[in-house]
């Protein structure tokens, strides 16, 4: 990704893409002092925008950083970089970090706070998944407590045990991994929440330890407007058994459904199809 024509946001302007660098003694790169949004422009609008660049601010804030850029300076800038890439459909992703300065123990309060935005082409997330059923692993990590990190932020440190569930899942021939938390209930998969269906009605976890992500929000008020009960509540795994269908949902995964996770499996069932059509025709209004 880092050798190819092109031009990235960094700082308040666009560079060459090749020229968009950063020193070995940046703060983030020993320290995870990092935050990062994942979002999806449709036929040149993004999707949620504003609700991204909010949540890119408040991440910071969660791991003790203030981003020196306001969201209207944030849209601006996702707005100009998107047009710079000249593309239509394209995944965008902002990120923001303690750069390398003054500083260089565990405490950086002097070191500038920088952002960048790129943009590229980002197909289906989980390939030919996304029609057929990802199969997922289980991973032996667990999404951990609130009081061990902040937990809601889409911070770069939540991601190293991700990292790790997916290159697991990958390696036994899975698209990726679900996750139970702390406390041993279904979480999420490594980028993206879970959704359940049985009886007509949809289950999925509480994000009480977890990314409530702006998909997952998406679809839980596209599932009540169209009168389907939605359960946000703690899943026991021993109640995937009972589960008939099962997808994910995310900026990246949009809504890919799920045909196995571990032993247990699910029908690409009515529910989930609809589900996924409705998004895709939703994020393109
Ligand atoms: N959980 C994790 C760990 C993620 O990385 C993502 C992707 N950002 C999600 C959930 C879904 O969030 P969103 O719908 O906001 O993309």
């Amino acid at each position: 990704y880092d050798d190819r024509d092109g031009q990235i946001w960094l700082d308040g302007k666009l560079v060459e893409w090749r020229d968009a660098n950063i020193h070995i003694l940046t703060h983030a790169m020993h320290y995870a002092s990092s935050v990062f949004e994942g979002e999806r422009a449709y036929g040149g609008k993004i999707f949620k925008s504003r609700a991204h660049s909010e949540r890119l601010k408040r991440s910071a804030e969660m791991v003790d950083f203030t981003i020196p850029w306001t969201v209207d300076e944030i849209e601006a800038a996702k707005v100009e970089t998107l047009a710079a890439s000249g593309l239509q459909d394209a995944y965008v992703r902002a990120i923001a970090w303690r750069g390398a300065g003054e500083d260089m123990g565990v405490a950086s309060a002097r070191n500038p706070v920088r952002l960048a935005i790129a943009v590229w082409e980002w197909g289906a997330y989980y390939g030919d998944a996304k029609t057929k059923g990802a199969k997922l692993d289980i991973s032996k990590w667990k999404r951990p407590s609130p009081e061990t990190i902040p937990c809601h932020a889409k911070a770069a440190g939540l991601y190293m045990i991700c990292t790790m569930s997916k290159h697991a899942a990958e390696a036994k021939g899975c698209s990726d991994a679900m996750m139970f938390d702390y406390r041993g209930y279904v979480a999420e998969a490594t980028g993206a929440n879970i959704f359940f269906v049985k009886n007509g009605e949809v289950h999925t976890p509480d994000p009480d330890c977890f990314l409530n992500g702006i998909t997952r929000q998406t679809v839980v008020g596209m599932l009540k407007e169209k009168g389907i009960k939605v359960h946000e509540r703690h899943i026991m795994p021993e109640e995937l058994e009972g589960f008939e269908q099962c997808w994910l949902t995310g900026t990246a995964a949009e809504v890919t459904p799920v045909g196995q996770i571990g032993d247990y499996t699910f029908e690409v069932g009515a529910m989930t199809r609809d589900i996924a059509e409705s998004y895709e025709k939703l994020v393109r209004v």
